[in-house]
């Protein structure tokens, strides 16, 4: 985890990330214990996403509030706090993230990491934009 979400981990709490079949694949097999997939996926109506248990993720860590797959996290808590609003056709931050200043402070990083949301959406969710 990165100073940046130091002591924090809101965004692991009632999680609803989304998860590419791709993803699925690799925790599957980079995931140390055993693990099916049953344990921490969840398919809603559009596609799959991070199943919690108690109240967070899956994979949180609660007493030490750090995520027990950091190298391995799905794209979509890589990008976070940045989302993309299919209302407004652009690319918010999280209003559940207390700390957004502190990510994504030039606009070619904002801009940049936008792309490749859109493109994670369509390419690897097939989500229509
Ligand atoms: S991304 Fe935001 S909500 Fe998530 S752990 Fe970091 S500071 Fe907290
Ligand atoms: S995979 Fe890790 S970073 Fe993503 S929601 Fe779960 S605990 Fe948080």
């Amino acid at each position: 985890m990165t100073e940046k979400c130091k002591d924090c981990g809101k965004c692991c709490l009632n999680t609803e990330m989304m998860l590419s079949k791709k993803e699925i694949i690799l925790l599957l097999k980079n995931y140390p214990q055993d693990l099916q997939e049953e344990d921490f996926v969840l398919k809603n109506n559009e596609y799959f996403q991070l199943k919690n248990v108690n109240g967070h993720c899956v994979f949180f860590d609660i007493s030490t509030k750090k995520c027990k797959i950091y190298s391995n996290r799905p794209q979509g808590c890589r990008f976070y706090p940045l989302t993309y609003d299919k209302d407004k056709k652009t690319c918010v931050f999280d209003e559940d993230c207390p700390r957004t200043h502190l990510f994504y402070q030039s606009h070619d990083e904002f801009e940049k990491t936008c792309e490749q949301i859109q493109k994670f959406l369509r390419e690897y969710l097939d989500i229509k934009l």
